[in-house]
């Protein structure tokens, strides 16, 4: 069979560089390679010894490999035309190298037509939410829902609480170690103690925080809520405790429930899933390195994708306004009012959006790969997104380009990719 020749060819391919290889090595054992390739490859992932250039090739050859099973059942490819794209058989065809020679169009194609290798959630993927605000926990849990739908795998246990705090404490002061502002206390002791026990109970059962290496940094997560909720934080957070056990935490501020439009809650509520859908925010090797360096992408794409993110599905739910129209306000917002030009700078998820949205609009992203989640499976922001690119320096440099008409935003004509 002509599939398992190929998938045996790159198998030996890996077999090669691996053994050939001896220069970097990666940090440890962890599961980095042998949870992200596809079983086929599991021999050759198992060597502690793999070098930089053997894990970029693996993620190429990943690529690939994803493709070819995809490819058994479709027969056609996202608008590539014959001459200058090549076509899937091809790409089939072709040695791992040649995913060098894709243009970015291709290579965001190719993102997009990729299949996870786990097609159905697994069991392990559950969300748990502890709502104690006085917004609907069935509201709360259809919005969530309909945002977890949109993922094209999942992967993730998520813990999320959502709580109420008071007014703003004067002079404004932050959490100790937090970037959470204190607000008088809501929550009673007795209502503390219960969500601190539920959260306890919840890390302890978790297979990676449970575990007994991790006491320590359980112990010190849980002192932190504490004193989130002690001190009345207005949380927004999403963290990544461990690559697959996620925690959202969400202080709803008196002025957000009582002044603020019910779309705000429902935008934060979504922007923090989304990032707990982020599957790579923890990856090590190259994608570490890479998100380690100066004006490295990953900053703006994680947070631009779950403000996109976030601003669609709101839209969705409520059906009353153009998405783009509010990214672009909320752009012109923080360049105009806050005189922002940097892409990572200040509010990075506003900048971050327009960021993407002109990636999209020069086709060198496809819309998709942000709704379902899948632009967050293999590091693509920094593996494949090259932050030196004419291209991603254009976007670092006009985001902020945008015209105001009554009300309508725009993108000047000088902000698109040439
Ligand atoms: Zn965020």
């Amino acid at each position: 069979m002509q599939y398992a020749i190929k998938t045996f060819m790159l198998f030996a391919a890996i077999v090669i560089i691996t053994l050939g290889c001896n220069s970097e090595y990666i940090d440890s054992g962890e599961p980095i390679v042998a949870t992200e390739i596809s079983k086929e490859f599991v021999a050759p992932a198992q060597s502690p010894d793999l070098s930089d250039k053997s894990l970029e090739l693996l993620n190429k050859i990943e690529f690939l490999e994803k493709q070819l099973r995809d490819n058994q059942d479709k027969e056609s490819f996202t608008s590539v035309s014959a001459e200058a794209n090549p076509s899937p058989q091809n790409l089939n065809s072709e040695s791992a190298y040649h995913f060098d020679s894709l243009s970015q169009i291709e290579k965001a194609e190719l993102i997009q037509s990729l299949p996870d290798p786990d097609l159905n959630t697994p069991p392990s993927a559950k969300i748990t939410i502890l709502n104690y605000s006085s917004y609907s926990t069935d509201d709360i849990n259809r919005w969530v829902a309909l945002a977890e739908s949109k993922m094209s795998t999942r992967k993730s246990n998520i813990l999320a609480w959502i709580y109420p705090v008071g007014e703003l404490i004067l002079p404004e002061q932050e959490i100790r170690g937090d970037p959470f502002m204190k607000h008088s206390v809501i929550l009673t002791p007795a209502e503390i103690d219960t969500l601190m026990q539920s959260i306890e109970t919840w890390l302890k059962a978790d297979e990676c925080m449970g575990s007994r290496n991790r006491k320590d940094h359980l112990k010190e997560e849980l002192n932190r809520y504490r004193m989130w909720f002690e001190e009345g934080g207005d949380a927004s957070t999403q963290a990544t405790l461990c690559a697959e056990t996620r925690i959202v935490a969400i202080g709803v501020s008196k002025h957000m429930r009582e002044n603020e439009p019910l779309s705000n809650f429902q935008n934060l509520l979504i922007h923090e899933f989304y990032h707990s859908f982020q599957q790579d925010l923890d990856k090590e090797g190259k994608c570490r390195q890479k998100m380690e360096q100066e004006n490295s992408n990953s900053r703006w794409f994680i947070e631009g994708a779950a403000h996109f993110f976030s601003e669609k599905v709101t839209s969705e739910i409520n059906g009353n306004y153009n998405p783009l129209n509010k990214i672009l306000e909320n752009a012109w917002n923080l360049h105009k009012r806050e005189g922002e030009t940097r892409i990572d700078g200040g509010a990075l998820d506003k900048s971050g959006a327009v960021g993407l949205q002109l990636l999209i609009e020069k086709e060198l992203l496809i819309e998709n790969a942000i709704m379902d989640g899948s632009l967050f499976h293999n590091c693509a922001r920094e593996l494949i997104y090259d932050k030196d690119s004419p291209e991603l320096q254009h976007v670092r440099n006009s985001w902020y380009l945008i015209n105001k008409n009554d009300e309508q935003f725009s993108l000047m004509p000088e902000a698109y990719i040439p």
